[in-house]
């Protein structure tokens, strides 16, 4: 009675079709495994052989750097094709971080002043947000900056005249609830970190390539190959980039040759023909899931879905929805402020607003897991809403 395959979690038996009754909807981790069936599609052509003795060394390239030229090469070509990030040929920078989440401690220790002189840079961002921006700030416990809280804490203040270094994140579209945020705080003792891991055609319309200082962008979300751990950076200051890079460099020492392999590989498969056959297979996949929610939700009072407003995207060419990652859900009566309760009695798991600096009135929903855990998903809503 070994099944054929890994059956999702919800389903056993020889060919995975028998539905365990006790199971639950699991929608609490960012895991993108929407995008499984595209890879599988190309399983010859995206795969990769290393034989013991290939690359063996520290992963110093010929010029000294740790960076793969050709990964650069590919980066660039993928903007231009998808047109959302704008890299200057003479004045940009590229670094490369395990994930992004290792490039926004660089990103920030590259801003932080450098000087025990100095009072440590405010660190801040607006709620709901990732809550990595935080905690990992808490760890690090620098001298050199601090996590500051909610950037509208300082939106009136005059923090412009402060002698302060403040360092805003700036999460587009933002985790949880989809947002196309722009920054807020601005003045010359401002810096901006522009989190772009989900500022792709499969989440949201590109109005217009992005021109920041500092932009990050990671493979995690664009292909699905979370666990390779690849993330890029494109930079306009070289100060910057030294800093960041002399971060890199001391604290994993670039990364991992072998996720710089695989994420090349990976984005040569995403570069064929015209490079947009992720892109649509992304953004059909999507839409089909939002396009079901949305259509469960209107038919509640007791339960309400983000509004997002569409807008000209222009990789389609034409004016689309967004298709977010997650749903970020609100219990709307008064007595169900702990909404993440009301879910998982539902069995329905997602995860409280608390998390993201938010009321518990929200839960974050994945929308971005195998097609099971999503049809899982709008089986349970789709009967919590039949209750009302
Ligand atoms: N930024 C945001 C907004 C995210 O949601 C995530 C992953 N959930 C990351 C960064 C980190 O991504 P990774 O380290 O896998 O590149």
């Amino acid at each position: 009675n070994q099944p054929l395959c890994d059956c999702n979690t919800c389903y056993a038996g020889p060919n995975c079709s028998l539905f365990l009754s006790n199971c639950s909807a699991h929608a609490e981790s960012g895991d993108p495994y929407f995008l499984e069936p595209f890879w599988m599609g190309r399983a010859e052509s995206s795969g990769i052989l290393v034989s013991g003795w290939h690359r063996m060394g520290y992963n110093f390239m010929n010029d000294g750097s740790l960076i793969s030229e050709m990964l650069v090469k590919y980066i660039n070509k993928l903007h231009h094709v998808v047109g959302n990030a704008i890299i200057s040929k003479n004045g940009s920078f590229i670094v490369f971080g395990c994930g992004s989440t290792q490039l926004l401690n660089a990103a920030v220790y590259a801003f932080s002043p450098n000087s025990s002189m100095d009072s440590p840079a405010k660190v801040v961002t607006s709620a709901p947000y990732y809550p990595i921006y935080r905690t990992q700030m808490q760890l690090f416990n620098s001298r050199d900056y601090r996590y500051e809280g909610d950037t509208s804490l300082w939106k009136n203040n005059s923090f412009s005249q402060m002698n302060t270094t403040f360092i805003e994140f700036v999460t587009s579209p933002n985790n949880p609830d989809g947002k196309l945020n722009k920054a807020i705080l601005n003045g010359s003792n401002v810096k901006t970190i522009h989190d772009f891991a989900y500022f792709w055609p499969h989440f949201t319309a590109i109005p217009s390539p992005a021109d920041e200082d500092l932009m990050i962008f990671t493979i995690s979300k664009l292909t699905g190959h979370a666990g390779t751990r690849f993330g890029w950076a494109i930079i306009k200051d070289k100060g910057v980039y030294e800093r960041m890079s002399s971060y890199l460099s001391l604290n994993t020492m670039g990364v991992s040759r072998d996720a710089q392999l695989r994420a090349l590989k990976l984005l040569g498969v995403v570069l064929e023909g015209d490079g947009t056959q992720l892109f649509k297979f992304a953004y059909s996949t999507m839409k089909n899931r939002w396009t079901k929610l949305k259509e469960i939700f209107s038919n509640s009072k007791r339960f309400s879905l983000q509004k997002l407003s569409p807008e000209y995207c222009t990789f389609f060419k034409t004016s689309r929805d967004p298709t977010p990652a997650y749903a970020w859900v609100k219990c709307e009566r008064e007595e169900d402020r702990n909404c993440y309760e009301i879910l998982k009695a539902a069995k329905i798991e997602g995860r409280e607003g608390s998390l993201y600096s938010a009321e518990d009135r929200y839960v974050r929903l994945s929308l971005i897991k195998t097609q099971d855990d999503f049809d899982i998903l709008i089986n349970y809503l789709t009967k919590l809403v039949h209750q009302e």
